[in-house]
């Protein structure tokens, strides 16, 4: 078991002649600190992928929050004292402020905040990182009051056979590492950590939340006979690997993969999915120090639409603000960033970021199958001025004769409720519709994705959603375009049935979750997935339509749910 140790930090008094020096030390261990975290992020991109990198930007913010670090350098020259009792001391009150407030985000903030302050004061102390997860000697769970990301990063897979920790929600960093990793973890554990001791026997169940201590004969024999069952749908799902996903009564779908870098693409073949439905583009701006040119784009999209070729690859362009940010373009704090300057909006007034972006896109449109589209449309007016936008840089490029693909597809995210309702005007003038089911929700909802407090109310099967799909699927067909749907809801085949039902033509899911989402797809027929639907939308109630979804997830594809 590994807990958080307390440094002990002393204060000392210094003289006047001693003050400047503490001050280029403090600076000097922030430098060094910044490094440490620029090699833990960069292990991390190349390890998992360039989404769980970005997630060490918020630990960079900290390094370069001045407000922060003016105040620690205040402290050492007013109080006269050393940098690490100064620095621990503002860094405590600023976590402690965040800790406390009724925010999931907020509370993750602090978390960072103690992250970095850890690192900082150790290389002011001159001390070793003080757990060092990657000398682990024997296979272990890891029961820890917390675990920061930079701790999970370094999680030694052969090693680590699962961890739990007293704090954090499915939305903390922590918990999307361990998936991303494919650790089981089980996290929001209260007090197990001060309630379980080092060598004790646990069993780790992350599929339901459970640690069992000291697991008798008879629930080791019921766990092995689930890993037994998982291994053998493991092995069924590779047998469908590459067999198309077409009901059991013939229709076919379209079943294309999430990703979010180039070096994604080898995954998506794997994975047997026809292509990218949504290539995530902004963590091409996040893990840096300088927005990538359009060049770097270029080479980045035309790696990616090489390794797809002839599959398609939908490129989405920029979606930063929400909970998104760059480490090298602050964006102003706002009160409700999700509702803020975000995505289409931000890039409509950053014209050359944007421009440098449809011109990479365009660009690497002449080498393969590339489709494009724009994230958090709310209405016409943001499509027009878009559109405008490419006709403008394909003038430029047809004057510069570089080559471009004429025909490439534009589309649109539909994840505003004002985009389903004006879907008709949209649909004119796009040829595709991408369906952002997790933004949708929160949207149409009012619940705010990131928050556990309000997480119970976030029903991806609430009536209103269903609804909300069916008008968007009908204004698309009307005008013979195609309806795609890539939020998180693509990735569960619970609802694999009710969106087919639905009338949607393609479902995009992440990586790990397309054999399963196959699976399913072949042992459905189209007739009940119908049924479905039109159950869903006469009904009243999200708990009574996700019950007939599970009913008939589980009646047809049972394996999928035994070890659940
Ligand atoms: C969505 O909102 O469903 C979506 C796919 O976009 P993101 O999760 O990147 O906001
Ligand atoms: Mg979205």
């Amino acid at each position: 078991m590994i807990g958080r140790s307390r440094l002990n930090i002393g204060k000392r008094s210094l003289s006047d002649a001693e003050l400047q020096e503490e001050i280029n030390r403090l600076e000097r261990s922030l430098v060094q600190t910044r490094h440490q975290i620029l090699e833990v992020q960069r292990r991390v991109s190349e390890g998992m992928g360039a989404a769980e990198g970005s997630i060490f930007d918020a630990h960079l913010l900290v390094l370069e929050d001045r407000t922060l670090l003016d105040e620690v350098i205040r402290l050492i020259q007013t109080q006269k004292i050393n940098a690490e009792y100064a620095f621990h001391s503002v860094a405590e009150r600023y976590a402690t402020t965040l800790a406390a407030i009724e925010d999931d985000y907020l509370r993750e903030r602090a978390t960072d905040m103690r992250d970095v302050t850890a690192r900082v004061l150790n290389n002011l102390l001159g001390l070793e990182e003080e757990v060092d997860l990657r000398r682990l000697k024997e296979p272990c769970i890891i029961i820890s009051h917390d675990l920061t990301p930079s701790n999970t990063a370094q999680l030694d897979k052969h090693h680590v056979l699962g961890f739990g920790t007293d704090v954090g929600s499915r939305t903390s960093h922590t918990a999307i590492m361990a998936r991303s990793l494919r650790i089981p973890a089980v996290v929001g554990l209260k007090d197990a950590s001060a309630r379980l001791e080092t060598g004790q026997y646990a069993l780790l169940d992350g599929y339901n939340g459970l640690i069992i201590l000291n697991p008798t004969d008879q629930t080791l024999f019921e766990y092995g006979q689930l890993i037994k069952k998982q291994v053998s749908l493991e092995e069924k799902l590779r047998d469908i690997h590459l067999k198309p996903a077409v009901t059991l009564d013939g229709q076919q779908v379209f079943l294309s993969a999430n990703i979010e870098s180039p070096n994604d693409a080898a995954a998506v073949r794997e994975a047997g999915a026809e292509g990218v439905g949504l290539f995530r583009t902004e963590y091409l701006f996040i893990n840096r120090d300088l927005p990538p040119s359009e060049e770097q784009q270029y080479q980045a999209y035309r790696e990616a639409a090489k390794a797809l070729k002839p599959l398609p690859l939908v490129i989405r362009t920029l979606d930063l603000g929400g909970d998104k940010f760059l480490a090298h373009m602050p964006l102003p704090r706002e009160l409700n960033p999700f509702l803020g300057w975000r995505a289409i909006r931000f890039c409509l007034q950053e014209e050359n970021i944007f421009r440098a972006q449809l011109r990479a896109v365009l660009r690497a449109s002449a080498e393969g199958n590339v489709k494009m589209m724009y994230p958090m449309i709310s209405g016409l007016d943001e499509l027009n001025q878009a559109n405008a936008l490419v006709e403008r840089y394909k003038a430029e490029l047809r004057a510069e004769k570089i080559p471009f693909d004429e025909g490439m597809e534009i589309g649109a995210m539909i994840e505003t409720p004002s985009a389903v309702i004006v879907a008709d005007s949209l649909a004119k003038r796009l040829k595709f519709f991408s369906i952002g089911t997790n933004d949708l929700i929160q949207y149409s909802l009012a619940v705010d994705r990131m928050n556990e407090k309000i997480a119970h109310l976030y029903e991806p099967t609430h009536p209103a959603i269903v609804r909300l799909i069916k008008a968007t699927v009908e204004a698309a067909h009307r005008h013979k375009i195609w309806v795609s749907i890539c939020g998180e809801m693509a990735s569960d085949p619970v609802f694999a049935a009710l969106l087919l039902g639905l009338g949607v033509d393609e479902l995009s899911a992440a990586p790990p979750l397309v054999p399963p989402m196959k699976f399913m797809i072949r042992r459905l027929k189209l007739t009940e997935a119908k049924a479905l639907a039109e159950f869903a939308l006469n009904s009243e109630s999200a708990t009574e339509i996700l019950a007939r979804c599970q009913e008939l997830a589980r009646q047809v594809a049972p394996s999928l749910f035994e070890t659940k």
